[in-house]
């Protein structure tokens, strides 16, 4: 995947593969796991319910796999190179059983769900497949593991939401965190394997939402990033009767934005289709909600955008940007785009630079088409935009996006900006880094007066390409 500027931590390509660690794990006994993960910031989210899920029936975790007992792997199938790599991985994960015969190996996530039992047959060195809605049932698979046998549970759930398990926070720096408000899609991209790898679409009670962020506010954090594949569509009833509560998503984002006004609130992703005004209202009624919009386009063209399935079109995704540009003036938007989907001629391909041209993005993921088994698109259509193509589409998609980025940079300095410390930056311990409301990374010197965790107000005086610098004023 290529990305440009990491506008957010959604899909951070520094954490692919990232082996998460408990704190409450260091000078605990018990057997050991280990949980690498990859893909979206759902998988990582995930991995958090797997580890507490774990720690409850006496896990500890380790960051080093090959002195693990249990090693989990939180795939991703979204692209073919995601799948490559975890076979790739693999490959390394039985090395070490190799001098470790009873360590046992696991696939869970997106691609345990996709290729099932048939991962059994595929790498004989996995013990254990489950997909994202069986990991209640984790402790009882590894028991039946440990008894000698393979195991494996992908039923997919229409109810299951996780919400009363407690996530622990992996790898955190304490101020913020994600909280997964939906689980599955119904939407049906015809590209897109997330429907058959997460199921239907469910949303989480949001008293339980509210709940989580409420908690997480009172242990330090101070911002909270709502996830879901379409936010826009969560949709939560108290029952069945008519007279029963329902909260929709404006109604959540208000209900958390209350927790405090000191929370920051984000959320991802929109669908072009569902983003209502009444969610752009709510976020300019308050302040803590941050104004910044993942907007995934795809495509520029209506034509393209009918066979991807995406169910809006060019001028109805324009109409939705003007109506953030007018509510929300200062909102940065980003995007997802798909270069050489399924039949898309050049001048189709022009429509895509001329909508980056209207929207100049702040940020945006890249990405060629990369067919997936059993998708609407691989049954329906034949792949038949040639691999160069492609590439060349994307590389004109990604040299326009560098040009709209710098700009969108550029328009930040000079001004005092509100800052959230959230440590120290990735380059030196002399300078803090955090995120503007905009979701741009601001570094500046530290001083003793203010520490990670607080707001600050900085005066951006310049950028590189991926990051705001300035200083405390
Ligand atoms: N639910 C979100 C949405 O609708 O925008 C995003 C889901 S997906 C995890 C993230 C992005 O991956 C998509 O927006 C799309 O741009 C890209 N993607 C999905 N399937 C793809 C495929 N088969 N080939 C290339 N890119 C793909
Ligand atoms: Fe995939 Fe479309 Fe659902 Fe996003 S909205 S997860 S792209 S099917």
């Amino acid at each position: 995947m290529l990305d440009l500027n990491i506008p957010s931590k959604e899909h951070d390509e520094s954490r692919q593969g990232e082996a998460l660690v408990l704190e409450s794990s260091k000078n605990h006994t018990g057997r050991k796991l280990y949980v690498e993960s990859y893909g979206c910031q759902m998988n990582f989210s995930d991995s958090e319910i797997v580890a507490s899920i774990l720690s409850d029936a006496g896990f500890v975790t380790t960051p080093d796999y090959t002195e693990a007992d249990v090693v989990f792997i939180n795939t991703c199938s979204i692209r073919e190179n995601a799948e490559v790599r975890v076979r790739n991985r693999l490959k390394q994960f039985g090395a070490s059983k190799v001098k470790k015969p009873d360590m046992l190996i696991g696939v869970l996530g997106c691609m345990a769900e996709r290729l099932k039992s048939k991962f059994l047959e595929e790498e004989k060195i996995v013990d254990l497949v489950v997909g994202p809605d069986a990991y209640r049932d984790l402790p009882n698979l590894i028991g039946k593991v440990d008894e000698g046998n393979k195991a494996v549970n992908v039923l997919l759930s229409r109810e299951e939401t996780y919400a009363d398990i407690n996530p622990v926070r992996l790898n955190s720096n304490g101020i913020t965190a994600f909280i997964s408000i939906m689980r599955g899609c119904d939407n049906m991209c015809s590209f897109c394997v997330v429907p058959f790898t997460r199921g239907r679409e469910r949303s989480r009670d949001p008293y339980s939402v509210v709940k989580e962020a409420q908690d997480l506010f009172d242990a330090g954090y101070r911002e909270v990033t709502l996830l879901g594949q379409n936010v826009d569509s969560y949709k939560w009833k108290s029952g069945e009767e008519e007279s029963a509560e329902s909260v929709n998503f404006a109604q959540l984002l208000e209900k958390v934005a209350l927790v405090s006004p000191e929370l920051r609130v984000r959320f991802s992703t929109s669908h072009p289709k569902d983003i209502t005004d009444e969610v752009l209202y709510t976020m300019a009624k308050y302040e803590n909600i941050c104004k910044y919009i993942h907007l995934p386009v795809q495509s520029g063209n209506s034509r393209i955008l009918e066979v991807m399935n995406r169910t809006y079109d060019r001028a109805w995704y324009m109409e939705k940007i003007n109506a953030i540009r007018r509510i929300l003036p200062e909102c940065a938007i980003s995007t997802d785009i798909i270069t050489g989907f399924c039949t898309e001629t050049e001048e189709e391909h022009q429509e895509t630079l001329s909508m980056q041209e209207f929207v100049k993005y702040d940020f945006a993921y890249m990405f060629s088409y990369s067919e997936r088994p059993g998708t609407p698109a691989a049954k329906k259509f034949e792949d038949d935009v040639p691999e160069a193509v492609k590439k060349r589409r994307l590389e004109e998609v990604i040299a326009l996006q560098q040009q709209h980025g710098y700009y969108r940079l550029q328009q930040h300095i000079g001004k005092v900006e509100k800052v959230l410390i959230e440590g120290f930056s990735k380059k030196s311990k002399e300078d803090y880094c955090g995120r503007n409301d905009q979701n741009c990374m601001v570094v500046f010197p530290v001083s003793e007066t203010y520490k990670p965790g607080e707001y600050v107000n900085v005066l951006i005086e310049r950028g590189t390409s991926a990051t705001l610098i300035g200083k405390v004023v």
